[in-house]
C-alpha cells in the first residue's frame, strides 16, 4: 500500500449539469448521533476508512468533518438542529448521520423530518439485501433483493394536521361540510394528504434512473389508488406518464411485456408495473424474486421498508439514504436505542452499510464492494453482535467495536 498523499480535504462540487464531482480527498460531513450513535459512528468510520485505504492504496481518502445535531448540538448551541449544520450540508453536499433521539415535548418536530424537509431530501432510498447466515423469519431470504424509493416530503407526512376540537380543525370541518358536501363529525381531528405530479415524478424518475443504471429488471409503483384515487391513484398514473415521456425507449409496461414479448423481457429494458399496497405486502413475502426497485408514496414506503428489513434480519442491518438535488444524507435506519448507549454493544451494520451506500454514491464502488463482502464473511463466520447472536445457535457474540474489527479483518 502506498502512503497517503493528502494532508487536507477538498470540497465535493457539482458540474454545470448538476453531476457530482468527487475529488480523491473529499470532505464528508458526519453527525455522530444520540444514544448509541457515538458507538456505531466510531465502529463505522474505522470500517469505511479501512475499506477506502484497501481499495485505493492511499490514492483516495475521506476527510471527515463533524457537524452537530441532536443532544450534542443542543448542549453546545441551545438548538437541536443549528443553522450552521444546515448551511454546512448545503456547502459540502454529502453527510453521514447517526440516529437522533426525538426530544419529547410540545411542538417539537422530529429532527430527522425537519432535515428532510428543509433540505428537500425527497427520495428516501432503502436497499434491502440478504447476507447469507443472517437469521431471518423466511425460508428463502436470499430471494429478497429490493430497493425502496420512498417519497419523503408529501403525503400525510407533510405535517398538515390539527387536533380534534381545535379551532383550526373545527374551521376545516365547517368548510368541508358547508361548501364541499361532506358530512364530517364536528369533533373530528384533521390530517391532510396531498400529493403532486411534480413531487411524485421526481421520486419515480430517480427510481427509474437507478434501475437503468444498475440493470435492475423492474420498477414497481406501489400505491393504494383503488381507494385514494386522486393521491395514490394519481401517483400511479403520473408514474406511467413519466416513464412514457422520459424513458420510452428503455422501459416497457407489464401489459406490453405480455402482449408484445410473450412475458419475456427484452434485454436492457426495465419493466414498469404497479401493485396495490396491501397486495404488495403479501407479494414481497410470497414472491420476492418478482420485485426489484419499488417507488412509492411516503406512508406506504415507511411501512414497507421496515417490513422488508425484517425479512432479511431486522433494522440493525438496514441502510438508508435521504437524497435530493443536490444534497444527500446517508443514515442508520434504526433509532438511537438509548438503553444501550455507551455499552459498545449494538450492531453497527446499519450505519456501516449506509456508509457503503455513500461510497457508491461517490462512485467509489470498489470500496463499497469490499464492505459488502467483508460483512458477508463476518456474518457467515457467526461472529456477530448480540442481536444476531441471540438468534444464531453457535454464534460468537462480539461487541460493537469488536464486530467492526472482525469486518476490517475480513475486507478482501
Ligand atoms: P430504536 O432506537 O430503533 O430501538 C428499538 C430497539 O430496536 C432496541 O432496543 C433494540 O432492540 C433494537 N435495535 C435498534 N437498533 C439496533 C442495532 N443497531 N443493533 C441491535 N439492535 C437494535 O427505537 P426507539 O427505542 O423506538 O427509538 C429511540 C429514539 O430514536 C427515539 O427518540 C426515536 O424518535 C429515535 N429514532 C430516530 C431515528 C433516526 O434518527 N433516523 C429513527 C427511528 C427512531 P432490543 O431491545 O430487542 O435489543
Amino acid at each position: 500500500m502506498t502512503t497517503n498523499v493528502f494532508d487536507t480535504g477538498s470540497k465535493i462540487t457539482l458540474d454545470p449539469s448538476g453531476k457530482l464531482l468527487v475529488p480523491d480527498n473529499p470532505i464528508i460531513l458526519f453527525i455522530e448521533g444520540d444514544g448509541t450513535g457515538p458507538d456505531i459512528w466510531r465502529a463505522t468510520v474505522r470500517v469505511l476508512d479501512a475499506a477506502v485505504a484497501k481499495a485505493y492504496g492511499g490514492n483516495r481518502r475521506i476527510f471527515w468533518q463533524e457537524i452537530l445535531a441532536g443532544e450534542k448540538a443542543y448542549a453546545a448551541t441551545g438548538s437541536h438542529l443549528p443553522q450552521e449544520t444546515l448551511d454546512a450540508i448545503q456547502e459540502y453536499l454529502v453527510a453521514l448521520k447517526g440516529p437522533l433521539t426525538t426530544p419529547v415535548g410540545g411542538g417539537f418536530r422530529s429532527i430527522n423530518v425537519t432535515l428532510r424537509q428543509v433540505l428537500d431530501l425527497y427520495a428516501c432510498i432503502r436497499p434491502v439485501r440478504y447476507y447469507a447466515g443472517t437469521p431471518s423469519p423466511l425460508r428463502e431470504p436470499e430471494k429478497t433483493n429490493m430497493v425502496v424509493f420512498r417519497e419523503n416530503t408529501e403525503d400525510v407526512y407533510a405535517g398538515i394536521e390539527w387536533p380534534a376540537k381545535s379551532p383550526e380543525a373545527r374551521r376545516v370541518v365547517e368548510f368541508l361540510n358547508a361548501q364541499m358536501g361532506c358530512r364530517l363529525s364536528p369533533d373530528a381531528g384533521i390530517g391532510i394528504k396531498t400529493m403532486s405530479a411534480a413531487g411524485s415524478q421526481r421520486l419515480i424518475r430517480k427510481a427509474i434512473q437507478y434501475a437503468l443504471a444498475k440493470g435492475a429488471p423492474s420498477v414497481t409503483l406501489m400505491h393504494k389508488g383503488n381507494i385514494m384515487k386522486f393521491t395514490e391513484g394519481a401517483f400511479k398514473t403520473w408514474g406511467y406518464e413519466l416513464a412514457q415521456a422520459e424513458f420510452a425507449d428503455r422501459v416497457i409496461t407489464e401489459e406490453q411485456l405480455w402482449q408484445e414479448y410473450d412475458g419475456r423481457a427484452p434485454a436492457g429494458k426495465v419493466i414498469i408495473k404497479d401493485r396495490i399496497a396491501d397486495s404488495m405486502f403479501q407479494q414481497v413475502l410470497l414472491r420476492p424474486e418478482e420485485y426489484s426497485v419499488i417507488a412509492t408514496p411516503n406512508l406506504n414506503g415507511d411501512y414497507l421498508s421496515d417490513a422488508l428489513a425484517a425479512q432479511v434480519g431486522g433494522l440493525g442491518m438496514a441502510p438508508g439514504a435521504n437524497i435530493g438535488d443536490p444534497y444527500a444524507v446517508f443514515e442508520a435506519t434504526h433509532g438511537s436505542a438509548p438503553k444501550y448507549a455507551n455499552l459498545d454493544k449494538i450492531n453497527p451494520s446499519s450505519l456501516i452499510l449506509s456508509g457503503a451506500m455513500m461510497l457508491e454514491y461517490l462512485g467509489w464502488q470498489e470500496a463499497a464492494d469490499l464492505i459488502h463482502r467483508g460483512l458477508a464473511r463476518t456474518i457467515q463466520a457467526k461472529t456477530v453482535t448480540y442481536d444476531l447472536a441471540r438468534l444464531l445457535p453457535g454464534a460468537t457474540e462480539l461487541s460493537c467495536s469488536g464486530f467492526a474489527s472482525a469486518l476490517i479483518d475480513n475486507l478482501a
